[in-house]
């Protein structure tokens, strides 16, 4: 390259170059459009991953919110009869994550109102705190048909919204419940009975993974160690 360069005039040079940095425009100014397929969905999944500092928890949910109002990312929009945004407090300490809504859940647009979060309520208030006192939702917000697993690329599409919105409540404490949304937010592979008695950190965040509502009706033995895990949850933010 050195040995072409200098075998040219400067006229030839400044040619060669002006040549150069116009294709290059070229290049630069066509990416937007050969990409356009793919931009909008990345625009709505990573845009604004900063607070927006001035604005209330509950105006930054309530923007997440709309962003998200009539998703269409992934094939759960074609099923789902409502979208389950998430409920509770916007200014709250700590926020319960699960994993996906059920039928009940599409069928009212709230989060664990079925038997699983008729337990939920119940472990909430056995905390000492109100059910509108904290937040609730989940990695996913619409309802996988039969509540099968969620998909990767569901959690993928749809976990961008679920981390806007704890970044806009910024609570004390996350407590994730069951599987999905621990190895979700913590990304990881190791079982729930391994990762739970303890705090993790999610951006910063205390998180204290827990078993689900739903596998504590299966299973009431493991009621005892879900007491121990909220007990620690308690302490920390000195209820
Ligand atoms: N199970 C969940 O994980 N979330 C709900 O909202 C209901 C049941």
């Amino acid at each position: 390259m050195e040995e072409y360069f200098s075998q040219s005039t400067p006229q030839q040079l400044q040619k060669e170059l002006l040549f150069i940095v116009q294709g290059l425009k070229g290049q630069v100014l066509n990416f937007s459009s050969l990409t356009v397929g793919l931009e909008w969905k990345k625009a709505l999944s990573v845009e604004k991953e900063t607070k927006v500092i001035n604005a209330s928890n509950e105006e930054q949910l309530k923007r997440v919110y709309q962003e998200m109002t009539n998703c269409q990312l992934c094939q759960l929009a074609k099923t789902r009869h409502n979208l389950v945004f998430g409920d509770g407090n916007p200014n709250a300490q700590i926020v319960f994550v699960g994993e996906a809504p059920g039928a009940d859940e599409d069928q009212q647009g709230l989060p664990f109102v079925g038997r699983a979060g008729q337990l939920l309520t119940k472990i909430i208030e056995a905390m000492g705190v109100s059910r509108k006192d904290v937040y609730i939702c989940n990695i996913l917000k619409c309802r996988p048909p039969g509540n099968r697993n969620p998909l990767p690329d569901e959690i993928s599409l749809c976990e961008p919204f679920l981390k806007k919105q704890l970044l806009a409540i910024s609570p004390k404490v996350i407590c994730a419940l069951g599987t999905f949304a621990a190895q979700t937010l913590l990304k990881t592979d190791i079982p729930i009975t391994l990762l739970r008695g303890r705090f993790h950190t999610y951006n910063g965040v205390k998180l204290m993974p827990t078993y689900h509502p739903a596998y504590l009706l299966r299973s009431p033995s493991a009621k005892k160690p879900v007491w121990e895990d909220v007990q620690m949850i308690m302490k920390e933010i000195q209820i």
